[in-house]
C-alpha cells in the first residue's frame, strides 16, 4: 500500500504531477494491454430518494489499476481515451460490466434491484456501433432494458442534425433511459431539452460545491439557481438528481428546493458492487435512511 510506504508515496506523487503526459501516452499504448489484463474494474455510488433515503439507483464509475501509477481515477484517462477513440472498446467493456452486473442484481433483488446509470461520451453516441452493442449486451446480460440508464453530458447534445440524436433515439426505442450528466455546466443550446428523449437530469456539484469559495460571492444565488432549475426539470417530467450532496444539510434543502434524488458522499461514496447489496436486503424504506427524514418515518 502506498499509504504505508512514505517512498513508495512520493514515486506515485511524483509520476503524477506530469499527469497530462503520463496519462495521454499511458493510455494510448497502455490501454489496450490494461484492458486484456483487467485492469479496469468499476464502482458504483448510490442515488437516493432524498423524501426517504431510499436507494433508487446506482452510478458506475470506472477506475484504472495502473501496475505503476496506483489507481487512476476517470478524468485522468477518459479525456485521452475520447481522443484517440480508445474509449469505444473501453465503454464496451464498461457497458458489458455494469449490465452483468445489474442483471445479477436484477436477478436476485428483483423489484429492489436499483436501475444502473453508465456514463456515455460523446464519441461512444455518435458510434452507431452503440446501437447493436447495446442490444447485444442486454440480450447476453438479460437485463431489463428499463434498468439501464446512460448517462450523457450536455456537450453531447450538439443540435437536432447530430447523428447522436438518431443514436440515442434509437436506444430509448429499445427501453433504455437517458439523462443529462453534470446538467448545467455545457454553456449549450437547451434546445437539446426539446429534442432528446429524456428521463432525468443530474445538476452539477458545482452549484453545491464551490471549488474556490469566495467570501464575497452570495450562495443565495446558487440556491436560487437550483430552485429555478429545478421547477424547469419539473415542468418537463424529469427527475432532477443532485450531485456532491456531501451532508444532511445539504440534501435536506435540496429537497426543499424541489430536487428529486441526490448522490454524494452524505449517501455513500463510490464502492464496490457488493458493498451496496445491504440496501436492496432490507425492505423500503432502505436501511440509509438520512437523519433529517428519521423522524418523519411512519
Ligand atoms: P460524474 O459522472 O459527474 O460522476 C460523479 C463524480 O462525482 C464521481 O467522480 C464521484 O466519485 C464524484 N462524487 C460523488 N459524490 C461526491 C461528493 O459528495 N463530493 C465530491 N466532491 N465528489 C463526489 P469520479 O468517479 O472521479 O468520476 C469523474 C467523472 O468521470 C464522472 O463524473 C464521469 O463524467 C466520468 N466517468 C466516470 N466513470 C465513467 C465511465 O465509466 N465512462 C465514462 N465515459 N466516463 C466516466
Ligand atoms: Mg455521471
Ligand atoms: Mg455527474
Ligand atoms: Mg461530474
Amino acid at each position: 500500500r502506498a499509504k504505508e510506504a512514505g517512498g513508495a508515496r512520493w514515486t506515485l506523487y511524483d509520476a503524477r504531477t506530469n499527469a497530462e503526459a503520463v496519462s495521454r501516452y499511458t493510455v494510448s499504448v497502455r490501454m489496450p494491454v490494461a484492458l486484456e489484463r483487467g485492469e479496469f474494474f468499476l464502482e458504483y455510488q448510490p442515488l437516493c430518494s432524498l423524501a426517504d433515503g431510499t436507494m433508487t439507483a446506482v452510478e458506475a464509475l470506472v477506475r484504472w489499476r495502473h501496475p505503476l501509477l496506483g489507481v487512476l481515477r476517470p478524468d485522468e484517462f477518459v479525456p485521452a481515451a475520447e481522443e484517440t477513440g480508445l474509449i469505444l472498446p473501453l465503454g464496451r467493456w464498461i457497458l458489458r460490466q455494469a449490465c452483468a452486473q445489474a442483471a445479477d442484481w436484477q436477478r436476485r433483488y428483483g423489484d429492489r434491484a436499483p436501475q444502473v446509470n453508465v456514463n456515455i461520451t460523446a464519441r461512444q453516441a455518435r458510434s452507431k456501433g452503440l446501437i447493436s452493442d447495446v442490444g447485444r449486451i442486454l440480450a447476453d446480460t438479460g437485463l431489463d432494458p428499463g434498468l439501464l440508464q446512460l448517462e450523457i453530458t450536455e456537450g453531447t447534445a450538439l443540435g437536432p442534425r447530430d447523428e447522436s440524436l438518431r443514436v440515442l433515439n434509437a436506444l430509448v426505442d429499445k427501453g433504455v433511459t437517458l439523462a443529462v450528466d453534470d446538467f448545467g455546466t455545457g454553456w449549450s443550446n437547451l434546445a437539446y431539452l426539446r429534442d432528446l428523449p429524456l428521463s432525468g437530469l443530474k445538476l452539477s456539484s458545482s452549484f453545491i460545491i464551490d471549488p474556490s469559495p469566495d467570501p464575497n460571492a452570495d450562495e443565495e444565488i446558487g440556491w436560487r439557481i437550483v430552485g429555478g432549475l429545478a421547477s424547469l426539470s419539473r415542468s418537463l417530467g424529469l427527475t432532477l438528481t443532485a450531485e456532491g450532496v456531501e451532508t444532511a444539510e445539504i440534501a435536506e434543502r435540496l429537497l426543499t428546493m424541489g430536487c428529486d434524488w441526490g448522490q454524494g458522499w452524505y449517501f455513500g461514496r463510490p464502492a464496490a458492487a457488493a458493498s451496496l447489496e445491504a440496501l436492496m436486503l432490507s425492505t423500503p424504506p432502505l436501511v440509509s435512511v438520512p437523519p433529517h427524514v428519521a423522524g418523519r418515518t411512519p
